[in-house]
């Protein structure tokens, strides 16, 4: 389902959170230079490899795997779909398909997430340098749409 970022599917790394300690998912630098607000990324070492921390009551986004460095929900200049349960958050981050508009297509019978997939087959998608967490989306998506269906 993974589709811009082959890299990530063994992006499993050991290092954890240093807030939370989960563990984190290797992302790109590219990541981070496109979505950090400028006053962050002039914090930037990029020597350093980053991980993504996925646990949504945790505040940090990326840390350094072999580094001091954080990076929390403030550093970024768009809201990050784990850790923000805001209807307007975008889920699908290149077409902007926020949980209000997946849940309003949803609800009216549509495919968003056929939709999304059409998109990535076409070789359309940005998710490295649109989505916070550095990959494609489509499992984030799929899985909100179960809990739209659920209740
Ligand atoms: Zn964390």
């Amino acid at each position: 389902m993974d589709c811009c970022a082959p890299t990530n599917r063994e992006g499993t790394i050991k290092t954890s959170c240093p807030h939370c300690g989960q563990n984190g998912r290797r992302v790109p630098l590219v990541t981070l230079k496109s979505l950090l607000k400028p006053a962050a990324l002039a914090t930037l070492d990029p020597e350093c490899d980053y991980a993504f921390c996925p646990n949504p009551s945790c505040e940090t986004v990326y840390f350094a795997s072999d580094g001091p460095l954080t990076f929390a929900v403030g550093d970024l200049k768009v809201p990050v779909f784990q850790k923000d349960s805001d209807m307007d958050v975008p889920v699908c981050y290149c077409f902007d398909w926020t949980r209000k508009r997946i849940m309003q297509a949803v609800r009216q019978g549509g495919n968003p997430l056929q939709e999304i997939k059409a998109h990535v087959q076409a070789g359309r998608c940005g998710c490295e340098v649109n989505n916070p967490q550095g990959a494609c989306c489509m499992g984030n998506v799929a899985e909100f749409i179960r809990q739209v269906n659920v209740y």
